[in-house]
C-alpha cells in the first residue's frame, strides 16, 4: 500500500498508431495493485494533426477482461468493432466499452475532423473487471458531454461527474464495480475538497495548470499523483486555471496476468485469449 504520495509523469511519450501520441501515465504491470480497478492510463496531450483525407489511428486490434473509457477533450474520434458496433465521440463525450468476453475494434479520427486538421487531446483509462465479470458480453456507453452531470463544489470549482457519487449527484457510467470518475475544472485562486473513501484508490491528474494536493504535493501539467489510500478527503488548490481528473475506486484484489492487450486472472487465461483471437473467436472487423 501506498504510504506517501507518489508523482508519476517523467516518461516518454510513444505513438499509438498514428493518430494517439501518448505519454502512458501508469501501467498495471508495475502499479496494478496501487492503482486498482485502474489498469493503465494513456494520456495525449494536445497536439495539432494537419489535414487529411486518410483517418489518423490504430487499426484493428482485440481486447479482453476489462473495460476501456476514452474521454475526448480536443478532436474527435470514431470506433468501429467486430459485433456491428461503431460510434463517434467528440470534445466532452466519454466512450466507456466494456470488451468483457473480447472484441476487436478500430480507434481512428473521425473522418470529417480529419478532413479539417485539428488539435487532439484524449485520455484512455482501462477499468479492470472483477473475475467474475471478465467473460460478460461485450457493451458500449457512449456518455454524451449533455447527460454528464456539473456540480459545482465551490466557487470556481466544478466537477463533471463521469462515474461516481458527488453531492447527491450520479455520473451516467454503468460500472463493475465501485469507480468513481470526475473530470475537475478550478479556476486560479480557487480551492475545494474532494470526499473520498478510506480504502479506495484515489489519484489525480493535472492536464492543464497546477494543483496544490493535500498541504505537500504540488503536479503540473501531465502529471498525476497517487494518494494513499487511507485519507477521507483531498484538498486542492490552485493558482492558476487548471483542467484535472480524479480518480478512485474500489480495489479488485485478484491477481491481475496481462499480456499486450488482455489482461486476465491467470496465464492459462491469456494463453486461451489469444487462441481465441487468433481463432476469430472474438469475431472481426467487416470491411
Ligand atoms: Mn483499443
Amino acid at each position: 500500500m501506498t504510504t506517501s504520495p507518489r508523482i508519476l509523469g517523467d516518461v516518454p511519450r510513444h505513438w499509438v498508431g498514428d493518430g494517439f501520441f501518448v505519454k502512458t501515465m501508469f501501467s498495471y504491470s508495475d502499479l496494478g495493485h496501487d492503482l486498482s480497478p485502474f489498469l493503465l492510463f494513456d494520456y495525449a496531450a494536445p497536439r495539432e494533426f494537419p489535414p487529411r483525407d486518410v483517418p489518423a489511428g490504430v487499426g484493428e486490434h482485440p481486447h479482453r477482461g476489462f473495460e476501456t473509457v476514452t474521454i475526448a477533450y480536443q478532436g474527435s474520434g470514431a470506433h468501429r468493432d467486430s459485433s456491428g458496433s461503431s460510434g463517434v465521440i467528440h470534445p466532452g463525450d466519454v466512450q466507456w466499452m466494456t470488451a468483457g468476453s473480447g472484441v476487436v475494434h478500430e480507434e481512428f479520427h473521425e473522418r470529417e475532423f480529419a478532413k479539417r486538421g485539428g488539435v487532439v487531446e484524449m485520455v484512455q483509462l482501462w477499468v479492470n473487471l472483477p473475475a467474475r465479470d471478465k467473460k460478460t458480453a461485450p457493451r458500449y456507453q457512449t456518455l454524451r458531454a449533455a447527460t454528464i452531470p456539473t456540480v459545482a463544489l465551490a466557487a470556481g470549482v466544478e466537477a463533471r461527474l463521469i462515474a461516481g457519487e458527488l453531492s447527491g449527484a450520479r455520473g451516467p457510467a454503468q460500472t463493475f464495480s465501485p469507480v468513481d470518475l470526475w473530470d475537475l475544472t478550478i479556476a486560479a485562486g480557487a480551492s475545494a475538497t474532494l470526499p473520498r473513501v478510506q480504502g479506495h484508490t484515489a489519484a489525480v491528474f493535472v492536464r492543464h495548470g497546477s494543483l496544490r494536493v493535500g498541504d505537500d504535493v504540488t503536479i503540473g501539467a501531465g502529471e498525476l499523483v497517487v494518494l494513499p489510500k487511507d485519507g477521507t478527503r483531498v484538498e486542492l488548490t490552485t493558482q492558476s486555471d487548471t483542467g484535472a481528473l480524479f480518480l478512485g475506486g474500489e480495489p479488485i484484489r485478484e491477481p491481475i496476468v496481462g499480456y499486450g492487450p488482455f489482461v486476465m486472472n491467470t496465464k492459462a487465461e491469456i494463453a486461451a485469449a489469444f487462441d481465441d483471437y487468433e481463432h476469430g473467436r472474438m469475431g472481426h472487423l467487416r470491411d
